[in-house]
C-alpha cells in the first residue's frame, strides 16, 4: 500500500488504536497533523557547557543564562532560617552543581528523581563556597539514552508542547518525539514543494522536505536557522502575494472615478489659511493628486504624527471632490471629534457653495430624515460621521471619495462598510499612531504609502515629565503660570465619576476639589463622555475661545482634539494608558507656537528607573514582562518620536493587541515574528509584487504551483479592505 500523508495515525508503529484515538482527541488525526506539529523551541546547543567550563565563566564575570545536561545525584529539603528550601545537587562528566527552589518544594521534590537526567537552563552564580548554584531554574527531562546522545553527538533536541491531556495518558515528550521521528524519516519526502524552483534557487532556501526534516530534528543550528527561515519565508511570501493580487485587482480590475483638479479653486482654499503647506504636506498632496486623477481607484494610506496637518490635505481632498460634483465622507471615531472638523470645515469652505453635512449617534428620526433628504438632494456634499455612517440606512449616492480619519480606532469590517456605499470610490485612509514598517506592509499590505515627515516649523517639540503624585502642588503652581500667560491647560483623569472599588482618580471629582482649591480664581470646564451633545459641544466651544482657562476631562479628548492656545497637559494615573494613548494626548498640545508641556504623573514609585528604553533589547522577556509599565512612562518621557515609540510598542505588546488581531486582516502567523522579522517580509514582499506585476493571473507554468497555493488555501477569505 503506498503511503500518504492522510494516513491515519493508527498504521504507525507503536501506535494502538487507543493511542490513535488519545491523539485525535487533542486534534492530532493523520500522519500529516504529525508532520506539522512543530517544535516550540530546541535544546541550543551554542548554550550548553560542562560544569568545570561554567566555573571559569564564573570567576570571570560571566553574568548570563547557560544550559548544562546532567543527571540527578541526590536531592534534600532543609531550612535556612524560617525559610524552607529545597536543594538539587547534579552532576554532569566534570563535576557537580545544585539547584535551588525557595517556592513548589513538594511539586520539585516529586519532578526530579535520583540518577535520571535533565537538561538544566538558568542563570547560574558562584556562592561564597564557591559551589555553582542555579535558582529555580527552567528544566526539562531526558531519556537516558537522549542524554548520552546529546553528550556525545550533540544532536539537538527537539521539545513539543504536550497538551494535558496527552501528559495524563503517559504520553510525554519522549513518546512523541519518538513518534514524530518515525512520521519524518518514513512521510517527509511526500511532502510537495510549494515554492518556485526560481525562487528557491534565487535566495537559496531550504526545499520544503528539507525545512520540514529540519526543524523537526535539526542537523546543526546553520541548518535549523535555513529551516526556519524557510518557512517564515512561505508564509510572509504567500501573505504578500495575497496583497499583490488585492492591490492589482483595485488598480486595474475596479474602475474608479478620475477628478479633474481645478488650481484656482485650491488656491482659493489656500489662501483662507493662515498658514503656508509644509513641504511634507505639498509632498503627500502631489501623490495623492495623481491617485485622484487617474480612473483607478485610490487606496492610500496618509500617515503623520500628530500635529502634522493631516486635516488640511484630507479637506483639499473633499474639495476637490465637491469640485467635480460628487460626494464625499469623512469618517471621524468620536463625536467631539466629529463636530471639531464640521466646524473647521464648514468655516473653511463657507464660500465655496458646498453643503456639509454632519451625522451622529443618537440623532432623532426626524433629524435622521432631513438629513438623509439633504444628502440625497445635494449634488457634492461632504458629510462628516461617526460609527452612525455605518447604518444601512445611511445611503450616499454619487459617492466619490471617503476619508478615514484616525483609522486606528476602526476595524477593516467597519472601514469596508463606509467604503462599500459607493461604487469603487478612491479613498484614503489617515492615522496619526505611527505604524511600524512591519504592519504596514501587512495589515496595510495592500494600500499604497504615503507619510508626512514632518510637522510645521512653527512647532517647539513639547516637553515631556514623569512626576509622582506627591509632587501635584507643583505641578499646579506650574499651570497657573501658563495660564496667568494666556495659555491653556487640559487636565485628564481616567474615570468620569468616583468608584469606591477602582484607585483610579475621577474627573468630576477632581473638577469640584480644584474648582474650589488651587484653581478657585480660574475659569474650569468639565468633559466626559457621558454628558449630552449640546453640553459637549458648548464646552468644546467655550474652551476653543478661550473662556475656560481649564480643561478637566477623560480620554474623549484623545484623539484629533486640536486648541492651538493650549500648551500644558496633565494626564493623571499615566501608568494605566498605553503608550499610542498617551502619544496621542501629549498630541493635544504643541499644536501652536508656545513651548508646551506633558506632565504624565503617577503614584508608582519612578526613582527605580530601570535601564529600559530603552535599549530594551538588552532585557530578558520576563523582565520586560515585569517592567511593562516603566517601560513606558521612561519611553514616552525619553521620545517625542512617534515612530520610535511604536516599534517599542510593538514590542511591548506584539502584533495582535495593537491591531486587534481579528479585525487586523493579518493571519496569525505560525513562525514569522512581526516585531522581528522585518528584513525577510521585505524581500518575501518584493518577490511577490515582481510575480504579480509580471503574471498577474499566476497563469505562466511556474507560477501555477502559487495558484494552487492560493486556492487550496481560501487566502482569499481574509478580509478585504474593499468588498
Ligand atoms: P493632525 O495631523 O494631528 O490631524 P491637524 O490637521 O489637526 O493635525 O493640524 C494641527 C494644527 O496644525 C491645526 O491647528 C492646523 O490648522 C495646523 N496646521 C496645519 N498645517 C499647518 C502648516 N502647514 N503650518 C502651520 N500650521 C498648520
Ligand atoms: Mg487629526
Amino acid at each position: 500500500m503506498s503511503l500518504s500523508l492522510n494516513d491515519s495515525t493508527q498504521y504507525l508503529k507503536s501506535v494502538s488504536p487507543q493511542k490513535a484515538s488519545l491523539l485525535s482527541s487533542v486534534g492530532i488525526n493523520s500522519v500529516q497533523d504529525l508532520l506539522y506539529y512543530f517544535p516550540f523551541k530546541y535544546l541550543d546547543r551554542r548554550k550548553i557547557v560542562k560544569s568545570d567550563q561554567l566555573n571559569q565563566y564564573l570567576s570571570k564575570g560571566f553574568d548570563g543564562e547557560v544550559t548544562l545536561i546532567a543527571c540527578v545525584d541526590f536531592k534534600e529539603s532543609y531550612y535556612f532560617g524560617k525559610k524552607r528550601m529545597m536543594k538539587v545537587v547534579m552532576k554532569d562528566d566534570k563535576g557537580f552543581f545544585d539547584l535551588v527552589w525557595f517556592r513548589g518544594i513538594e511539586y520539585f521534590q516529586q519532578k526530579f528523581i535520583e540518577g535520571e537526567f535533565y537538561a538544566i537552563s538558568g542563570k547560574p552564580v558562584l556562592t561564597k563556597y564557591n559551589h555553582i548554584q542555579i535558582v529555580h531554574p527552567d528544566f526539562d527531562k531526558l531519556d537516558n539514552s537522549e542524554a548520552q546522545d546529546y553528550l556525545h553527538t550533540g544532536r539537538i533536541i527537539p521539545f513539543y508542547r504536550i497538551p494535558e491531556k496527552l501528559r495524563k495518558n503517559k504520553f510525554g515528550d519522549l513518546s512523541l518525539r519518538k513518534l514524530i521521528f518515525q512520521v519524518v524519516e518514513k512521510y517527509s519526502n511526500l511532502v510537495e514543494e510549494r515554492l518556485p524552483t526560481s525562487i528557491i534557487k534565487r535566495f537559496n532556501i531550504l526545499d520544503i522536505n528539507s525545512a520540514i526534516k529540519n526543524l523537526h530534528f535539526p542537523s546543526s543550528n546553520e541548518t535549523l536557522e535555513k529551516a526556519l527561515y524557510r518557512m517564515k519565508f512561505e508564509e510572509l511570501f504567500f501573505f504578500e502575494l495575497m496583497m499583490a493580487i488585492r492591490k492589482h485587482k483595485i488598480k486595474y480590475l475596479l474602475k474608479g472615478n478620475s477628478f479633474q483638479v481645478h488650481p484656482r479653486i485650491i488656491n482659493k482654499l489656500l489662501s483662507k489659511f493662515s498658514f503656508e503647506l509644509t513641504q511634507s504636506q505639498l509632498e503627500v498632496l502631489s501623490e495623492i493628486r495623481k491617485d485622484l486623477e487617474s480612473s483607478q481607484p485610490m487606496n492610500r494610506l496618509l500617515q503623520g504624527d500628530v500635529g502634522s496637518g493631516k486635516t488640511v490635505v484630507a479637506l483639499i481632498c473633499l474639495l476637490i471632490v465637491s469640485n467635480n460634483n460628487m460626494k464625499s465622507v469623512l469618517l471621524v471615531p468620536t463625536e467631539i471629534l466629529a463636530r471639531q472638523h464640521f466646524q473647521t470645515i464648514t468655516n473653511y469652505l463657507k464660500d465655496f457653495n458646498i453643503e456639509i453635512i454632519l451625522i451622529i449617534g443618537g440623532m432623532r428620526k426626524k433629524e435622521k430624515d432631513n438629513v438623509f433628504n439633504k444628502i440625497s438632494n445635494s449634488k457634492n456634499c461632504i458629510v462628516i460621521g461617526t460609527h452612525a455612517l455605518f447604518e444601512e440606512n445611511v445611503r450616499i449616492d454619487n459617492l466619490g471619495l471617503v476619508v478615514i480619519d484616525e483609522q486606528h480606532k476602526f476595524g477593516v469590517l467597519q472601514r469596508s462598510k463606509v467604503i462599500s456605499k459607493g461604487k469603487s470610490p478612491d479613498v484614503l485612509i489617515m492615522t496619526a499612531t505611527p505604524i511600524p514598517r512591519t504592519l504596514s506592509l501587512t495589515a496595510f499590505g495592500d494600500l499604497d504609502l504615503s507619510i508626512i515627515k514632518k510637522v510645521p516649523s512653527n512647532r517647539q517639540q513639547v516637553k515631556t515629565f514623569l512626576r509622582n503624585e506627591k509632587a501635584l502642588d507643583k505641578i499646579y503652581s506650574f499651570i497657573k503660570s501658563r495660564v496667568d500667560n494666556g495659555e491653556q491647560a487640559f487636565i485628564v483623569y481616567p474615570a468620569i465619576e468616583e468608584n469606591e472599588n477602582s484607585e483610579l482618580k475621577s474627573a468630576e471629582k477632581y473638577f469640584v476639589e480644584l474648582s474650589q482649591s488651587y484653581f478657585k480664581d480660574y475659569k474650569l470646564a468639565l468633559l466626559h463622555g457621558k454628558m449630552t451633545t449640546e453640553k459637549k459641544d458648548e464646552v468644546m466651544n467655550n474652551f476653543k475661545n478661550k473662556t475656560f482657562n481649564i480643561l478637566i476631562s477623560t480620554t474623549v479628548i484623545e484623539v484629533g482634539i486640536d486648541i492651538p492656545n493650549a500648551s500644558v497637559i496633565l494626564i493623571n494615573n499615566a501608568e494605566r494608558f498605553g503608550l499610542s494613548q498617551l502619544h496621542q494626548m501629549r498630541g493635544r498640545v504643541g499644536r501652536g507656537e508656545a513651548q508646551s508641556y506633558c506632565i504624565l504623573v503617577t503614584k508608582q514609585r519612578i526613582e527605580k528607573r530601570t535601564p529600559v528604553d530603552l535599549e530594551f533589547n538588552f532585557l530578558s522577556s520576563q523582565q520586560i514582562e515585569q517592567n511593562k509599565t516603566l517601560i513606558r512612562l521612561n519611553s514616552i518621557e525619553k521620545h517625542s518620536d512617534g515612530f520610535k515609540l511604536a516599534e517599542i510598542d510593538l514590542k511591548l505588546r506584539g502584533p495582535g493587541e495593537i491591531l486587534g488581531l481579528k479585525q487586523s486582516g493579518i493571519p496569525e502567523f505560525i513562525f514569522s515574528d512581526l516585531t522581528k522579522d522585518l528584513e525577510i517580509l521585505e524581500i518575501a514582499r518584493r518577490v511577490a509584487f515582481e510575480i504579480i506585476d509580471n503574471d498577474p493571473r499566476l497563469l505562466n507554468p511556474q507560477n501555477i504551483i502559487l495558484k494552487k497555493i492560493l486556492d487550496v488555501n481560501n487566502w482569499g477569505k481574509v478580509p478585504y479592505f474593499r468588498v
